[in-house]
C-alpha cells in the first residue's frame, strides 16, 4: 500500500487539496478527508489499463485522430456547447473558456444538472 498526501480532488470544482489517498496496486482504495462525492470519484477511477486512448464514432482511435475529429466537429458547429469540465484542471478550464469564445459558442459545467 502507498499513501499520497495533499492530493487535489478535481471532481466538483472546489478543488480540495488536502486529500490523503491510499493505494493498492494501481487502484485508489481510500480517500481520507474527501467528501462522499470525492471518495466515490477517487475510488471508482480506473487507471486506464486496457482502455483505448480515445473512441471516434464508437471505434478505437488514437488521441491525434480524436483531436482531429473534435476540431472538424467544432469547426462545423453553428453554436457549440462546451460542456463538462468537472474532472479537469484550472488550466484546462481556462483554455476551454478561450476556445468557447473563439468558437462563439457557449460553455456550461456539470453543476447545471
Ligand atoms: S467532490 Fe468533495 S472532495 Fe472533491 S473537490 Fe468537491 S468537495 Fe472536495
Amino acid at each position: 500500500m502507498a499513501i499520497v498526501s495533499d492530493a487535489v480532488c478535481t471532481f466538483c470544482g472546489c478543488t480540495c487539496d488536502d486529500i490523503e489517498l491510499h493505494t493498492e496496486g494501481d487502484r485508489i482504495v481510500k480517500a481520507k478527508r474527501a467528501c462522499r462525492l470525492g471518495t466515490t470519484w477517487f475510488t471508482s477511477h480506473g487507471a486506464g489499463a486496457g482502455q483505448p486512448a480515445a473512441l471516434v464514432d464508437g471505434r478505437e482511435a488514437t488521441l491525434d485522430e480524436a483531436v482531429e475529429r473534435a476540431v472538424d466537429i467544432l469547426a462545423a458547429a453553428d453554436y457549440p456547447l462546451l460542456y463538462g469540465l468537472s474532472n479537469t484542471t484550472c488550466e484546462t478550464q481556462r483554455l476551454t473558456v478561450l476556445l468557447a469564445e473563439r468558437l462563439r459558442g457557449a460553455i456550461d459545467s456539470h453543476s447545471s444538472l
